[in-house]
C-alpha cells in the first residue's frame, strides 16, 4: 500500500537523510533539493516506510530495488542535467530516480524491461505528479531510437558492457552515466565528443541489479 501522506517527520528524517548524501561528498545544490523535496517512502510499500529515509538500496519486489538515495545523487550529479534536457533512463524500476531527474527540469524518456513494474510506476508517477515524457516496457540495451538523439543516459541497473545502441544515441557533448561489470559495477562516465570519439571517466564501485537482456 502507498500512502500519499508527507509529514513533518518523514521531512526531518528527508533533511537528515540530505545531510547524510552531502557528508558524502554530493555537492549539486539542485539535486540536493530534489531529494529533500521528493517523499521517497512513497516510492516503497508503507509498512517499510522506516527504511525509506536511511541511504540505503531497498527491495521494491520482482527482485528489484530502489537505488540507494546517495548512488541517486551521485549519478545524477555526474549527469549534470540542465532544464528542458532530453533524458533516456534505463531501469525505471520505482521510478523514483525518474522523479529526481523530473524535478532537475529533465525531459525523461525511460525504459522498464517488467511489464508489472513498468504499469505500476507509470500509474504511480501519474499520480503524484511527475510527467515523464514517455514510460515504455522494453530493453533497454536497444535505447530508444525513434525519440533519439538524448543529450543524457542514465542507466540504473549494472551493465555488464556499454551498449553500443546507446552510445549512438547520446548527442554530441552529450554524457552517459552508466555502472559496468558484474559485481560491483564501476561507476562510469562517457563524454561523446564526436561522433566517434568518446571520453571515459571511471568513478568506483557501487552495485546494482543487473541489466538484464530482454523483456518479461
Ligand atoms: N532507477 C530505479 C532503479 C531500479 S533497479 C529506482 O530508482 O528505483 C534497476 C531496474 O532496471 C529494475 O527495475 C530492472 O527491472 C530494470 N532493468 C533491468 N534490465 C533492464 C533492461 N535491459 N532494460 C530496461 N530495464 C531493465
Amino acid at each position: 500500500m502507498i500512502s500519499l501522506k508527507d509529514s513533518f517527520r518523514h521531512q526531518g528524517k528527508r533533511k537528515q537523510l540530505v545531510e547524510t548524501i552531502k557528508a558524502k561528498g554530493i555537492k549539486d545544490e539542485k539535486v540536493l533539493s530534489a531529494i529533500a523535496k521528493i517523499p521517497r517512502h512513497w516510492f516503497m510499500d508503507s509498512s517499510f516506510e522506516d527504511h525509506a529515509y536511511q541511504d540505503k538500496a531497498f527491495p521494491i519486489g520482482a527482485g528489484q530495488t530502489i537505488s540507494q538515495p546517495y548512488t541517486v545523487a551521485f549519478q545524477s550529479e555526474l549527469l549534470q542535467v540542465k532544464k528542458d534536457e532530453k533524458v533516456l533512463e534505463i531501469g525505471t524500476g520505482s521510478g523514483y530516480q525518474t522523479a529526481v531527474l523530473c524535478e532537475l527540469g529533465a525531459k525523461v524518456y525511460g525504459i522498464e524491461r517488467q511489464n508489472e513494474l513498468f504499469k505500476k510506476t507509470k500509474r504511480f508517477l501519474e499520480k503524484i505528479g511527475y510527467r515523464p515524457k514517455r514510460l515504455t516496457f522494453g530493453d533497454g540495451y536497444k535505447g530508444m531510437p525513434n525519440y533519439a538523439p538524448f543529450d543524457k543516459i542514465i542507466v540504473t541497473a549494472g551493465a555488464p558492457f556499454i551498449p553500443k545502441a546507446l552510445l549512438n544515441q547520446l548527442i554530441i557533448g552529450g554524457r552517459m552515466v552508466i555502472p559496468v561489470g558484474d559485481d560491483p559495477q564501476i561507476m562510469t562516465l562517457l563524454i561523446r565528443k564526436s561522433a566517434k570519439e568518446f571520453e571515459k571517466k571511471e568513478f568506483g564501485e557501487f552495485r546494482f541489479v543487473p541489466l538484464l537482456k530482454n523483456k518479461n
